[in-house]
């Protein structure tokens, strides 16, 4: 099969496999220096590498049990003496001097304190000249002067890899990236011209062992000048104080694990170096140096490479930050455009309505959709109402905070294999759990080519006893493994970008809350004061009122003899202005309470309520002949049976009222809608209303004809069924041709 047509999900290869090989306690060390471990406060010498006679010409057993003066003069034994207290890392390397046999040889003491045991490690040193403070700033500073004006992290990664290779000579110096899946990536590269590029290739995760990471978080250098140098074995075999392998975990000549060293040579390395790179305390990737035959790299110079990944690690948050600057910025100015969309909107929905595409952009998605009220709100490509349902129902359970972000969906949420085109990636932000509003963002899935350093999924070997054990890749040929399942990942900035809007709408939620408590406060103020002016009115205005009523009425009866045909027309003026103004007043109080009153709703069978108001209607009109006609099978609705008695009533009146036809047709029928509410109609033959007038019939006291004309009326009618179908959460609106008809509309829900 070829590899390249091969498609697989990315995941971990085996999850039983045991990736803990103890490296930092492999109980030998490497043979290009010499290991002596001292028991405090004396220094006495307690275990030792089995290869000091050759770098000290005696040999193990003779050192053992031995105190330190037997090779160091008693100067260098105060020196460490008096660094016991403070961290050796300032004192190191020692210069130290010691006598073999009849020579004396030079060497760098490397010497620090672990679990209760002062290690010191001694490099040979004969042809390195010493390097002192000012060749340290001279070498380093230029570089430092560069890494600070370098603009983003590839030029950061280019400057530090050009360098590190300068200082030390090493055939290929690499920088490796650590993904969020801890496979690493080759971002930079400084290399022989020959040599073929590793650049821009990835490394299983397991390349690079978490144990390894572990240690590389707290030992930032790590050198193995030759990988078939001989393993050199430490006498006695444990520790004798604690009688466990010695923790070599700060040492610098600490063996090299079986794997690492077939790992090495299977790419052709023999000589390496790494240097960690830390971000926020975390390993964040290695400056990885090779080198194709053996390669030592001196102290000094080690110490110089440290102090650079130190350096650079301090810049890597600040360049990352630079880097997608354009895309950032043109990013920025959008999110500020929909800020301002948004506080200058009066609601949710408003901003809905005039976001559109730009909701899309401040995240870098294809889809969206608002939930809103029970309601999807959609933007682009997105599920269908189901789809999304489910989707909201799972990612509810999986919100810790209020923002939850996957760029792998199809995977830990199956169901979004269905829909991958669209949702490849899910970012969800939580705008109000109460009220249940979400915003959710869709990406769709990208199958992404990665170029791996060899094939990922077999790091496995069996060994003969049938364990299994992880084992280096034989093969770094270039691998093609198409990922499937995922989108492009939602960067930092775009998860900001969501949060500001969610900054920006909570505000928003928040002013409407502050503006409706005003509204409230105010209305509550008004409609006290209305109470009283209909206290007024019922008091005060109409006894008066009264009383000119009865003693008008008095005046009529007692004196109207006297009084001639023009003094008795006036009297009965007054009387019928004072009828007709106590109407209004009464049509005003009832008007005012009628916002106010309790709604007794239940279920109302229109038939029964249309046949019973006919009756009245007809009643009430014996002189006039008009006909009314029902649909027979009238919905049953959800409503106040007394107030939507009046409404129809009311209805019926004017159908007849405002009807000069002799064959007077009121005719009484329903539509149903696709929600749950019925609009139900009321149509005449009659006189019909201008269509500048149509607006205008429900404002209170407004009439379109003198009071003389089709039996009077107060002009209040329409205002108050206009008022209770608004408190049912109905409609009303009609349609009419002037001289032909008028259709009243009304929409009514049919449950609560
Ligand atoms: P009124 O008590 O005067 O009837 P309404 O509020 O019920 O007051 O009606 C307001 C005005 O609307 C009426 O004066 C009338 O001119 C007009 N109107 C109401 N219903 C009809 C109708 N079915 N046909 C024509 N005009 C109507």
């Amino acid at each position: 099969m070829d590899n390249k047509d091969k498609i697989i999900i990315k995941q971990r290869v085996n999850s039983n496999i045991d990736y803990n090989e103890q490296i930092h306690i492999p109980n030998f060390i490497q043979d290009h220096g010499l290991l002596l471990v001292l028991q405090e406060p004396d220094f006495d010498i307690i275990q030792v590498g089995s290869n000091t006679e050759k770098w000290l010409n005696i040999p193990p057993e003779n050192l053992l049990e031995q105190n330190i003066e037997c090779l160091l003069d008693s100067e260098q034994i105060d020196n460490i003496r008096q660094n016991l207290a403070g961290n050796f890392v300032y004192i190191n390397p020692l210069k130290l001097s010691i006598k073999c046999g009849n020579e004396v040889r030079l060497f760098n003491g490397i010497i620090h304190r672990n679990n209760g045991v002062v290690i010191l490690e001694l490099e040979p040193c004969e042809n390195e000249s010493a390097t002192d403070f000012s060749q340290f700033y001279q070498l380093t500073f230029p570089i430092i002067n560069k890494i600070q004006k370098s603009a983003n992290l590839y030029e950061l990664c280019e400057i530090v890899v050009k360098e590190i290779r300068k200082i030390t000579g090493f055939d290929r110096v690499m920088i490796y990236k650590f993904h969020a899946d801890d496979s690493g990536e080759v971002i930079a590269e400084d290399k022989q011209e020959d040599q073929e590029a590793f650049l821009g290739l990835y490394y299983p995760a397991y390349d690079v062992p978490q144990v390894a990471r572990a240690v590389f978080s707290v030992k930032f250098v790590r050198t193995i000048p030759n990988i078939n140098s001989q393993i050199v074995e430490l006498v006695p075999q444990f520790n004798p104080l604690t009688n466990e392998p010695l923790d070599l975990t700060f040492s610098v000549l600490r063996g090299v694990s079986r794997c690492h060293v077939k790992y090495l040579d299977n790419m052709g390395v023999m000589g390496s170096m790494s240097v960690s790179l830390v971000k926020e305390g975390k390993l964040w990737g290695l400056i990885a140096c090779h080198h194709e035959s053996t390669k030592y790299i001196p102290y000094h110079k080690r110490v110089v490479c440290e102090f650079l990944g130190q350096i650079m690690s301090i810049h890597i948050p600040m360049r990352e930050q630079n880097d997608n600057l354009d895309n950032k910025v043109a990013l920025k100015s959008v999110q500020a455009e929909v800020i301002k969309i948004i506080s200058e909107s009066e609601d949710l929905l408003n901003v809905i309505k005039n976001i559109g595409n730009k909701l899309l952009t401040i995240v870098g998605a294809t889809g969206s959709v608002i939930f809103l009220e029970g309601e999807y709100h959609k933007v682009g490509k997105t599920p269908n109402d189901a789809e999304i349902t489910e989707l909201l129902n799972w990612v509810k359970n999986q919100m810790k905070t209020d923002i939850y972000s996957t760029d792998s969906l199809p995977i830990i949420y199956p169901p979004a294999q269905e829909f991958k085109d669209i949702s490849g990636g899910l970012l969800v932000l939580e705008i109000a759990k109460l009220q249940e509003v979400y915003v959710l963002w869709f990406r769709p899935e990208v199958s992404q080519t990665v170029n791996w350093a060899g094939n990922p999924e077999y790091p496995i070997e069996i060994e003969s006893d049938g364990k299994m054990t992880l084992c280096p890749r034989t093969s770094f040929e270039q691998w093609q493994e198409i990922v499937k399942f995922h989108s492009l990942p939602w960067q930092p900035y775009e998860i900001e970008g969501a949060q500001d809007f969610k900054t920006a709408i909570v505000g928003i939620v928040m002013r409407r809350i502050s503006e409706l408590a005003k509204i409230n406060l105010e209305l509550e103020q008004s409609n006290s004061e209305l109470d009283s002016f209909t206290y007024i009115a019922s008091h005060d205005l109409k006894e008066p009122l009264r009383g000119i009523h009865n003693y008008s009425t008095f005046l009529m009866e007692d004196y109207g003899e006297i009084l001639n045909q023009d003094g008795r027309e006036k009297l009965e003026t007054l009387v019928r202005l004072t009828q007709r103004m106590e109407d209004l007043i009464n049509a005003l109080l009832y008007f005012s309470r009628l916002g106010r009153q309790e709604l007794h709703k239940s279920p109302i069978n229109l038939n029964e309520l249309i046949e019973n108001v006919s009756e009245v209607v007809k009643v009430s009109k014996p002189d006039i002949s008009f006909e009314i006609r029902k649909m027979d099978n009238l919905p049953v609705i959800y409503g106040d049976k007394i107030l939507l008695e009046q409404v129809f009533s009311n209805l019926i009146n004017n159908a007849v009222k405002y009807n000069k036809k002799d064959d007077k047709i009121v005719e009484i029928g329903y539509e149903e809608t696709e929600e749950a509410a019925s609009i139900i109609y009321v149509k005449d033959n009659g006189i019909g209303i201008r269509e500048k007038h149509q607006e205008t019939i429900f404002k209170i006291f407004k009439r379109l004809h003198g009071q003389n004309k089709f039996g009077g009326g107060t002009g209040v009618g329409l205002t108050i069924v206009k008022k209770i179908i608004e408190r049912h959460g109905g409609k009303i609106w009609l349609e009419s041709k002037y001289g032909e008809g008028t259709t009243f509309y009304i929409k009514l829900w049919k449950q609560e």
